[in-house]
């Protein structure tokens, strides 16, 4: 087989590149799909190293894998899948009590994952956590002085979640001592 072309060698490697940065913009679903992501971003490094080793490509082609390989790694959208916010029961915790001594500290501390339904209530979410709800040095985005600004359309594990038992939260709560 004959060596390939200066022209060749191009057109693989701008072929390589468009495969990479398709690679690279993919966002697996679930934990099986990332697993694939990665199983793939693994043999097109790979074939990288071969093309290089063939002189068809350049070493800067592979320091773009390099590059690419923590993105291939985390890459994971979260997307919750509760299909009706509205339907899902509040938690049996009576918050209006508390507040004043949890400082809404869930609303604070956790990453809440959004659902298709929060998407298209225009819940803002992490460009760089797609679907997580957008939070700001205070917390969510959505927590004002007074608590949720956006208290009807918020996420369903705002509306779930129990905070009693989860140790980021409290070390005791029924003494109301907070988690340091
Ligand atoms: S769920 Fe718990 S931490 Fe959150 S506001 Fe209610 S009492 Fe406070
Ligand atoms: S949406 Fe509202 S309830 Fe949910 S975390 Fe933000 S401020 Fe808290």
């Amino acid at each position: 087989m004959s060596e390939p072309s200066a022209e060749d060698k191009a057109v693989i490697a701008e072929q390589i590149t468009t495969l990479a940065q398709a690679i690279s913009a993919f966002r697996p679903a679930s934990d099986a799909e990332q697993a694939e992501l990665r199983a793939l971003g693994q043999r097109f490094e790979a074939l990288v190293q071969v093309l290089q080793w063939a002189q068809v490509l350049a070493p800067h082609h592979l320091q773009f894998m390099q590059q690419l390989r923590p993105a291939v790694a985390n890459r994971r959208v979260r997307l919750g899948v509760v299909a009706d916010k509205h339907a899902v029961a509040n938690a049996e915790v009576d918050c209006a009590s508390i507040i004043s001594i949890c400082k809404m500290r869930c609303c604070r501390a956790l990453d809440i994952e959004l659902s298709r339904q929060d998407l298209a209530d225009g819940l803002r979410w992490e460009i760089e956590a797609p679907y997580l709800l957008a939070r700001d040095a205070h917390g969510c985005c959505y927590l004002g002085e007074a608590g949720c600004t956006v208290y009807e359309r918020r996420p369903a594990t705002c509306r779930s979640y129990d905070c009693r038992q989860d140790d980021r939260i409290w070390l005791d709560f029924e003494r109301r001592i907070l988690a340091p």
